[in-house]
Parts: C-alpha cells; sequence; structure tokens
C-alpha cells in the first residue's frame, strides 16, 4: 500500500525486474528454498552497468575540457572498455572540492550550529 508523503525521490527502478535485484526467486509458491534468477544470473555485472549508464546524470564536462594527465587517464580506460561518461563523471568526482563549494558550506554551516546548540542543551 502506497503511504503519502512517503515517496522516495531517490529510488530507482530496479535493475533486474525479475528479481528486483536480490537474485533469487522463491523455488515454490510456499517461498521454501529459493532458485538464482535467470534473467540477471549470468550477466548481472553488465546489466549494472548499463543501468548506471542510463540512470546518471550526464557529466557536465567534455573530453576537451580535460587536462594532458586527465586524457592520458581517460584514454586508458576506453582502452579497457569503458564508457566515455563513465570516465568523465569520474573526473568530476576526483575535481570536486567541497571546500571550494558554496552551497555544500552554507548547509555544513548551519548543520555545524545546529549540532553546536543541541550538544551545549545536553550539558
Ligand atoms: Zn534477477
Amino acid at each position: 500500500m502506497k503511504i503519502p508523503g512517503d515517496f522516495n525521490p531517490w529510488m530507482k527502478p530496479p535493475v533486474c525486474g525479475r528479481c528486483h535485484d536480490i537474485g533469487r526467486l522463491a523455488a515454490n509458491p510456499d517461498h521454501r528454498g529459493s532458485v538464482v534468477c535467470p534473467d540477471c544470473a549470468s550477466r548481472r555485472d553488465e546489466m549494472f552497468r548499463e543501468w548506471r549508464l542510463k540512470h546518471s546524470p550526464m557529466p557536465a564536462i567534455e573530453f576537451t575540457d580535460l587536462s594532458n594527465d586527465e586524457r592520458t587517464i581517460v584514454e586508458e580506460w576506453r582502452s579497457a572498455g569503458h564508457h566515455i561518461n563513465e570516465c568523465l563523471r569520474w573526473i568530476e568526482g576526483r575535481r570536486y572540492d567541497p571546500a571550494k563549494d558554496e552551497t555544500f558550506l552554507a548547509h555544513a554551516r548551519i548543520e555545524f550550529k545546529r549540532w553546536r546548540f543541541l550538544k551545549e542543551q545536553t550539558k
């Protein structure tokens, strides 16, 4: 049953629609014993990779924005079979510095003040 206000905004559909990512299915109607899911057992990693590529946001940078060191890394990964968007998202994450993110800092300062206030209340 769906409860109003219980909606999870980050919830994504399961990778395997048959077993809902558990990897096993009930063998009998009375749920005694289980069998390996035939849809995802043999290609589970590949299915998760395809799912991540489909549901992750597009990278904000392009290959032309990369430095020479980053281009070397991305070309190595590309030759190893990784998708270009996977590589660019990893580079984005590597570049991200929370100390320079004003939105994050404003939120962190509020949370710190709240924590300090609650700590002084419990003394
Ligand atoms: Zn499955």
